[in-house]
């Protein structure tokens, strides 16, 4: 069924283009690389860069802050049938893909990532990527699957991989050195995906504001809340890039403290127009450091 609906999808495609009156040269083979999340993306541009016929495309690219409770939409299921290969995150991000991931190979991104337990969910945490070293790895394993998909050029896939790898070790030690002098380590954020950025910068998630996805917090909550910022005297509480906001505005007006923004680098609105691949992913880990920084300050 899936090999009719592509014949009939390149049929289509060639239909139309034969009609655009396009030349009908011979192309090398393209490799179209569906990657499910944005860091998953901007990764495989990292690695395929240099090789123009590895195209990775975003699957999932929406105004949201994380992919929990996503759908999948019909454009999506297209993007996914039309590509030679899927790359995810892993480590059950991908929960709203677990009907096609039962049918189809994948490439997945957490592969030997020392990964994080989340006790409230009975689960592993899935939110990796804001841990540069975690980043490295993930360039890794797409340098390995992208070698099998395309062996001919497997090696600069290895070599831009180990270039990504010693500018986010670079990264990271900047940074860590940038926070070192912050007055308070703990961070109130909205919802858990920030454990593995705290780990890789030595900070400390105090709590998370969220209890159920995408809700505010109750009443009860915000008192427990407002009792951690008294005890670690915690400067200001975060929301996210696409998320919502009420709450920690609340609790920011109930200890006059400030409001900052963080970004899981989710989707490419939240991202600097033209900036690609590494420098992109840069942008995202660097602009959650200078929130904190200068919040904090
Ligand atoms: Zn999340």
């Amino acid at each position: 069924m899936r090999k009719l609906y592509c014949t009939l999808t390149a049929l289509l495609l060639s239909l139309l283009l034969s009609g655009c009156g396009a030349p009908s040269v011979p192309q090398p083979e393209t490799l179209t690389v569906a990657c499910t999340t944005c860091p998953v993306y901007l990764l495989a541009q990292a690695v395929s860069e240099g090789v123009d016929t590895v195209e990775p495309v975003l699957v999932v690219d929406q105004q949201l802050s994380c992919l929990h409770d996503y759908t999948l939409t019909m454009g999506d299921m297209k993007t996914i049938e039309g590509s030679s290969l899927l790359a995810i995150n892993g480590a059950g991000m991908e929960e709203f893909l677990e009907d096609v991931l039962e049918r189809r190979t994948y490439l997945d991104c957490s592969q030997g990532l020392d990964l994080l337990w989340n006790e409230e969910e009975e689960e592993n945490d899935p939110h990796f990527w804001l841990d540069p070293s975690c980043a490295a790895q993930m360039a890794e394993n797409l340098a390995r699957g992208l070698g099998e998909a395309d062996p001919d050029h497997a090696d600069t896939f290895t070599a831009n991989a180990e270039a990504v790898s010693l500018r986010l070790n670079d990264l990271q030690q900047e940074l860590k050195e940038a926070l070192s002098a912050l007055p308070c380590r703990q961070l109130i954020t909205f919802h858990d995906g920030f454990s593995y950025f705290a780990r890789a910068f030595d900070l400390e998630i105090a709590a998370s504001v969220e209890e159920e996805e995408g809700s505010e917090a109750s009443a009860r909550r915000i008192t427990e809340l407002v009792a951690l910022i008294d005890q670690y005297h915690i400067p200001a509480v975060f929301t996210e890039t696409n998320g919502p906001d009420s709450t920690a505005k609340a609790l920011a007006q109930e200890r006059d403290i400030r409001v900052g923004t963080l970004n899981m680098g989710m989707s490419s609105d939240s991202l600097p127009e033209g900036l690609t691949g590494l420098e992109a992913y840069e942008w995202v880990i660097r602009s959650d450091v200078n929130a904190i920084l200068e919040a904090y300050a």
